[in-house]
Parts: structure tokens; C-alpha cells; sequence
């Protein structure tokens, strides 16, 4: 890997970062806040959030396994993303390697960083092959970029692959893990102090069940954390969100629940799409969702979103012709949607 000196961006490597209130007072006793020109009355809401969401972060390491200084909180695991751009690659000049097909943020933020986006495709079992991609990287390549459990496929990417990855290129590995939990192996974050070019993502928008409050996690070496913190908004987590995370995080065993739930109804989906004949072919899943091919995938997504049942339809990504990815709801809803599929297949 080259100097961490040598890939950032020469701008955020020299900034003096803004310094908060909350930033300035911290680890001294303080009972009078007049530091921060905030309204004093009491509105559950009237003080500024902690700028470095220490409480979660501890609770995320004990649950994680992770020391506290490599772990960054962002604003949805899309603003780790966009970070990931805005640290390291200069627009206009460098690039980024990826494979595709996969999630479509990391195309959108390298469009919105005028970054070059280099899409290697897998093969038709969406494993991307490394060779390739490493061929296709150059002095400007800044981050390479994965996700295992794949969307829109629902496959783990061979450890093998990543660990090539990891030992071979000169700039970031990013590992998107949103699915991890709904995977029968485990994180790469074992790996982090092994690899300090290594950055995993996850999130508290799926096993967690926590979408709506926006809160992404990245795991990498205390000096990428650190850069991370000093790019992004001071105030970036608000106080309502980090409640809610620090309420469901004392409670990881309802999440282990649900996660047991749906892996056990990804299961009989995939055993129950099987039987019904319109659908082609149902791709192997270790995620909460099923990527299923259909022969005319766009007139089944009608028939459904006409009984009120939403899917994706993924048939104009690379390789996922005639493909639509449904997730694994409840029971209830999985019935549902096995029962209109076999009502469009009889008629
Ligand atoms: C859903 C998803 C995310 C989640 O993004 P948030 O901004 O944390 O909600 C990240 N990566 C992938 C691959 C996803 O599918």
C-alpha cells in the first residue's frame, strides 16, 4: 500500500479542521453550557449532539469486536461513501476501480466528485475477478470498491478475492458489509489492524431496522477514522438518532431474532419461487432479498405493483436481465407475493 501521505488528496491532508463548542470543552467536568449559543431551555432537544457519538461507538466496539478509534458514524453508510471520494480523490484526475454490477451510490458519488468510475463486470455468478481489476487500476486509482453480500445479487464475494485485493493494490479496499448479518460467515473487520488499507461499511438501515434514522458505520485504521472526522459536518449525527441507536443497541438479541426470521424465510422463498415455473432462475442468497430471473421480468413487476406489491426491478443492470429483486418481508408479505407470482403464472 502506498503512504496514507502519498493517496490523500493534498488539501484535506493540510486542513485545519473546524473546531465545535462540544469539541473544545470535552473530558473536563462542566455543569453551566454557555459555550455554544444554544436556547438553555429545557426541549429534549435544545443541545448540540456529542460531535464523535462516543457513547454508540462503545456499545458498536463491544457488540463488534472493534476498538472504539477505528469505527466513523456517518449519515447512512452513504455519507462514508462520499467521504471516501472527498478525502482521497482529486476530481478531475484520479479514478476508482469497481465491480460491477453492484450497490449505485458508489457510481453516483463518483460522478457528483467528477471522479472516473471504472466498472469491471463479474462473471454470471458475480464474482468479480481481481486480475481484471487490478489491470485496470493505474497511479490514479485511488479505492477499489466491493460489497459481499452483493447487491443487487445477494452473493458473499470470495474471501480469497478480497484478501488478493487487499495484498495486491496500492490504494483503499472498500468492503460494503450492509448484509453481513443475514451471511453465514463472518466480517472482513478481523482483518482490520492486518490491513491498513482496509475499510469496511456497514449499517443500522437493514438487520438493524433503523432506515429511517440514517446511521452508517465504517471500520478502518485510526488514521483513515481520524481524516473521516475531520472532513465531515461536525454535528453530523443528531441527538434523535443517536437516542434510538443507543436504545436498540442494548438490545442486540431482537436483532438476532429478526435476522433468524428472515434467513429462515429466505430459505422457503427460495424453495417456494422454485416450484412456481415462471421463475427462471433464483440466484443463491446470503443477503435478505432474492435476485429471481424471469422470461419477461417487466410485465410480472406490472402484474405485482398492480396487487400493491412493490419489487425492484433490476433488469437493466448488467447481468440481471429480466431480473427482479424482492426482499424477504414477513411471512404475511412473502404469502402474499408467492400467491399473486402463482396467480400470473396460471393465467
Ligand atoms: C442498503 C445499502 C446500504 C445502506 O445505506 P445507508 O445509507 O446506510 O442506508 C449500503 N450499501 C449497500 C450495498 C446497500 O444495499
Amino acid at each position: 500500500m502506498k503512504s496514507l501521505k502519498e493517496l490523500i488528496r493534498p488539501n484535506i491532508y493540510a486542513l485545519t479542521p473546524y473546531s465545535s463548542a462540544r469539541d473544545e470543552y470535552k473530558g473536563r467536568q462542566a455543569s453551566v453550557f454557555l459555550d455554544a449559543n444554544e436556547n438553555p431551555y429545557d426541549t429534549q432537544v435544545n443541545r448540540y449532539p456529542d460531535p464523535l457519538q462516543t457513547g454508540i461507538k462503545e456499545k458498536i466496539s463491544g457488540i463488534r469486536g472493534v476498538s472504539s478509534d477505528r469505527i466513523f458514524l456517518g449519515n447512512g453508510s452513504d455519507e462514508a461513501i462520499d467521504l471516501m471520494y472527498r478525502i482521497f480523490c482529486i476530481p478531475g484526475t484520479d479514478n476508482v476501480v469497481a465491480m460491477e454490477p453492484t450497490y449505485g451510490m458508489y457510481r453516483v458519488c463518483a460522478d457528483i466528485n467528477d471522479t472516473e468510475y471504472r466498472a469491471i463486470v463479474t462473471d454470471e455468478s458475480f464474482q468479480p475477478d481481481i486480475d481484471e481489476m487490478l489491470a485496470h487500476t493505474d497511479e490514479h486509482t485511488k479505492l477499489m470498491f466491493f460489497c459481499s453480500p452483493n447487491n443487487p445479487s445477494g452473493n458473499l464475494i470470495g474471501r480469497e478475492k478480497l484478501l488478493k485485493a487487499l495484498d495486491t493494490f496500492q490504494g483503499i479496499v472498500i468492503i460494503d458489509e450492509a448484509y453481513i448479518d443475514f451471511a453465514d460467515c463472518g466480517s472482513m473487520t478481523g482483518l482490520l489492524s492486518e490491513y491498513p488499507n482496509l475499510v469496511v461499511l456497514q449499517t443500522f438501515s437493514k438487520a438493524w431496522g433503523m432506515a429511517g434514522i440514517r446511521l452508517g458505520m465504517a471500520f478502518a485504521s485510526p488514521e483513515i477514522i481520524s481524516m473521516m472526522n475531520r472532513v465531515k459536518y461536525p454535528y453530523n449525527i443528531n441527538i434523535l438518532t443517536q437516542r434510538a441507536a443507543l436504545e436498540q443497541l442494548s438490545s442486540p438479541e431482537k436483532v438476532e431474532g429478526w435476522v433468524k426470521e428472515i434467513v429462515s424465510e429466505r430459505s422457503r422463498m427460495a424453495e417456494s419461487l422454485a416450484k412456481i415455473d415462471i421463475c427462471r432462475t433464483i440466484f443463491p442468497s446470503d443477503a435478505n432479498f432474492l435476485l429471481v430471473r424471469f422470461d419477461n421480468a417487466s410485465e410480472v413487476y406490472d402484474f405485482l405493483s398492480e396487487r400493491g406489491v412493490i419489487v425492484r426491478n433490476r433488469s437493466r443492470i448488467t447481468l440481471c436481465g429480466n431480473s427482479l429483486r424482492l426482499t424477504i418481508g414477513t411471512p404475511q408479505e412473502n404469502d402474499v407475493l408467492l400467491s399473486c407470482l402463482s396467480e400470473y403464472a396460471e393465467k
